[in-house]
């Protein structure tokens, strides 16, 4: 966990990682956020997740994980450019596009290298998710999702709904038929 405190306006910082350059990266984000308004109240908490709670302003990361300091990055990326939800899936893939592109240039600044691969394979994990996502629970076909996150299957006319895609864990639940 690490939060701003002190006299000296330093962050404090309290965890144990393997990754010796998150503790610098710690100290550029808290530096860094400091110079954008809508992060004066940013949190950095230590986990076992990667994940950025916007209404809490909150990064989560997880200090022991694998290739912990680019996914920290990668969050930054969601805070930074202030991402507060999506009502489609297509939407999110932009979104984490868009984080981890954001990611790849304060890894360049700040060098922390993010390999390609990894940028990819995250992404990929996303769209092999979404793609489960829109599959129809009673026929298979792919559904077309509309404005509203509901998805429409246009062989079977089934419609169903989809938990929100931070959680990982697919479910998919008919409302008609
Ligand atoms: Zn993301
Ligand atoms: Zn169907």
């Amino acid at each position: 966990m690490l939060n701003r405190g002190g006299k000296s306006g330093r962050p404090t910082i309290q965890y144990q990682s393997s990754d010796p350059s998150l503790s610098p990266l710690l100290k550029h984000i808290m530096r860094d956020s400091r110079r954008h308004p809508h992060l004066a109240l940013l949190t950095l908490q230590a986990k076992e997740t990667f994940l950025w709670n916007y209404p809490t302003c909150t990064i989560v990361y997880n200090p022991n994980g694998p290739d912990a300091a680019p996914h920290l990055l990668h969050e930054y990326g969601h805070a930074l450019l202030q991402h507060a939800g999506y009502s489609r899936d297509v939407e999110l893939i932009a979104m984490e596009r868009a984080a981890w592109d954001q990611a790849l240039i304060l890894g360049w600044r700040w060098n922390i290298p993010i390999s390609d691969n990894l940028v990819e394979s995250a992404l990929d994990t996303y769209r092999d998710w979404l793609h489960a996502r829109s599959l129809c629970p009673r026929c298979g076909a792919t559904g077309i999702q509309r404005v509203n996150g509901i998805y429409n299957c246009l062989a079977c006319y089934t419609q169903w709904r989809t938990n929100a895609a931070t959680t990982c864990r697919l479910r998919r639940r008919v409302i008609a038929s």
